[in-house]
């Protein structure tokens, strides 16, 4: 660089280690860097829409944002031009000079070698724009800031290495051009129809008009009895739209292809893989609106941290306002991704003036009904494609769904028939609630249900045994939020749900005035021995009882109605949170020898603690204290 005012910079280590990697491995895939490229154009133009509305000076008497797209063969260059926003010197150093976002480590842990995904994953992470150097041995950037002055325009130059160069120039049209210098081996994009068609396959659905010079054919004409001359393309100055222009969602669902539907999900999302499923609605009434939503195929890493974001933006009117808008689609909907575009909001709203409007609340319930619904459908649909959907999504984001039974009172009953899951008859996560109804036995008063860490502990409680023995089928719930949604569930269709292991079993019906009588007498005879046992544990269970719930184990831990289960109190304990004092019950088998020989023990303490201790082991805790555990035990084994 000539000029005196040039000045060196060093890029972030983070972005010189990425460049590194973006020359050296991502060729497989290298038409990417046109959808990055063009993409960030759109975006600047969407930034001035957003600060013109303030600022309409701003526009400087060129209203008319686009994307302009120059082909220069001599030069072997390809220009991507925009007249949105622009980048002050002190802009461009900061975000062509580093990245900000804290994502970057994670991308780079998460390359896989596979070009072609890592490819995908560059604009995932957002760092699109060094994409540039997978066909660019330099890339010049100039550039000018909506608003100031045009001898405040910067020069930004790098070959991809360590550093880059800026400096101040004269620049009188606002925005920005990227100047690619094409490589050696990249010259075929210098191709007319090829980058067309690049663009029409990634870029279609962007709102402005990305424009190329218009070509004519020209062909002298040959004078008489002359041979016919050869004509040629040539190129003019006149610009010619090459996409739709048309926001997607704006177009009639019948106008939009599954194609262009899928495309611009991956646009919007950088997500590499096809969504399961998607809904594309205008909807009018008091709050008018349009809704473009989809269900990806995979749940991100984060779903479950602070940092996971809710996937929709919002425009007005066209006009973008805001990503991840979380008032717009209800917390446990968080999963879905695309767009919502109100004709109502003003365009200046906030996102604390989102949380207040009306209009919003309508629009949150109207997509998580809409969402739900088409779940809804997925699951019901008979065709093959729509229940491998239906059975990814489930596997992906049914945790996150489950939260919706707490926070929807008014859509429970819609997720509880979207929820499946695992029996004591069938180890397969498939059994809908409606399915379980169909095969109660009769008599059978209630849907019942266990909780447990793992499919075996759940399959294998206690707390089953009288169940098996009588061949009532049990659903099997064995994901961390089950235990704390199924708090909220008391019924379903007008059937009570009930948790095997809370309060009291009562089998109603299903139990016989004999095995009544039976428990009856068993309660009197082992009243002594349920005495001395609450005696003995009275520091560990709020209540001794018989039970007829178990078959083959000695005793099993209830807990009391109404108070947390003991997966939930270690939950709650391994997150640092404060544990309410809660003890369960212990219920004792009248007919197992290890209980009997309880009666007259001279080990009665020993016995009693140890039989307390494999019921906690049952359901798939540890004993308070495993070396005094270990010391029962071993002083009953030498007995
Ligand atoms: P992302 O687009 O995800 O932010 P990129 O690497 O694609 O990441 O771009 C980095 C940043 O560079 C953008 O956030 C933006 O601030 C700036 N930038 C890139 N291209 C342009 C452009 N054409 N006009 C204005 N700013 C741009
Ligand atoms: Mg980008």
């Amino acid at each position: 660089m000539s000029e005196a005012n040039a000045q060196k910079h060093s890029f972030q280590a983070e972005v010189a280690q990425l460049l590194h990697l973006v020359t050296h491995s991502l060729y497989s895939n290298p038409e990417i860097f046109l959808r990055e490229l063009i993409s960030n154009a759109s975006d600047a133009c969407d930034k001035l829409r957003f600060e013109g509305i303030n600022h309409p000076e701003y526009y400087e008497n060129d209203p008319d944002l686009h994307v302009r797209v120059t082909l220069d063969a001599d030069k072997k260059q390809i220009i991507i031009s925009d007249n949105g926003i622009g980048l002050t010197e002190a802009e461009a150093i900061e975000h062509l000079g580093t990245i900000a976002k804290s994502g970057t480590k994670d991308f780079m842990s998460k390359l896989s070698g596979d070009q072609k995904s890592d490819a995908q994953l560059i604009g995932q992470f957002g760092v699109g724009f060094y994409s540039g150097f997978i066909v660019a041995d330099k890339i010049t950037v100039e550039s000018r800031r909506a608003g100031v002055e045009a001898s405040q325009g910067v020069r930004w130059v790098s070959n991809g290495t360590g550093e880059f160069e800026t400096e101040t120039i004269e620049k009188t049209d606002r925005g920005t051009d990227i100047i690619l210098h094409l490589r050696e081996d990249a010259t075929e994009y210098l191709d007319r129809f090829k980058v067309k068609q690049i663009i029409n396959k990634y870029s279609d659905h962007i709102s402005l008009p990305i424009e190329m010079q218009k070509q004519v054919w020209q062909q002298e004409e040959a004078a008489e009895g002359e041979e016919a001359k050869p004509g040629q393309y040539v190129t003019t100055d006149e610009w010619e739209a090459i996409n739709s222009a048309s926001a997607l969602w704006t177009r009639n669902k019948n106008e939009v292809s599954e194609e262009q539907y899928q495309e611009f999900y991956k646009n919007l999302t950088h997500d590499f893989a096809n969504p399961l499923a998607w809904a594309h609605n205008r909807v009018e009434g008091s709050t008018e609106y349009t809704q473009l939503l989809y269900i990806p195929s995979k749940a991100p890493s984060n779903i479950f941290t602070r940092e996971a974001k809710a996937g929709i933006k919002l425009y007005v009117k066209r006009v973008f306002i805001m990503d991840d808008a979380d008032n717009l689609i209800p917390n446990y909907l968080r999963f879905v991704q695309g767009i919502v575009d109100s004709a109502d909001l003003p365009l200046n709203v906030s996102r604390e003036l989102l949380q207040e409007s009306r209009d919003v609340k309508t629009i949150r319930e109207g997509n998580a009904r809409r969402i739900l619904t088409m779940l809804d459908g997925l699951a019901k649909s008979e065709d093959e494609k729509d229940q491998e959907n239906f059975k990814t999504f489930y596997r992906e984001f049914a945790s996150v769904l489950k939260e919706g039974l707490g926070e929807d009172l008014a859509n429970r009953e819609r997720i509880l028939k979207l929820l499946r899951f695992a029996t004591s008859s069938n180890d397969e996560v498939s059994t809908s609630l409606s399915d379980y109804k169909a095969r109660m036995k009769d008599g059978q008063k209630a849907i019942y249900y266990v909780t447990a860490e793992s499919l075996n502990a759940a399959k294998n409680s206690p707390q089953l045994e009288l169940f098996k023995k009588k061949d009532i089928e049990v659903l099997l719930m064995t994901e961390r939020v089950d235990e704390w949604a199924m708090e909220f569930v008391h019924e379903f269709d007008g059937t009570p749900l009930q948790n095997v292991a809370k309060g009291a079993v009562d089998l109603g019906d299903l139990q016989d005035a004999e095995e009544k009588q039976a428990l009856e007498q068993a309660a009197e005879a082992f009243k002594p021995v349920v005495e001395q046992l609450s005696t003995s544990l009275k520091d560990k269970t709020k209540e001794v009882r018989v039970t007829t719930r178990l078959v083959d184990s000695p005793a099993c831990l209830v807990t009391p109605e109404g108070q947390l289960s003991p997966q939930l109190i270690r939950m709650l304990k391994d997150a640092g949170q404060p544990v309410p004092d809660s003890k369960p019950i212990l219920e004792i088998n009248p007919s197992h020898p290890l209980v009997q020989k309880l009666q007259g023990s001279a080990q009665f303490d020993n016995l009693a603690n140890v039989i307390f201790d494999q019921a906690v082991i049952a359901e798939g805790g540890l004993p308070e204290d495993p070396a005094e555990y270990v010391k029962r035990i071993n002083s009953l084994l030498l007995a």
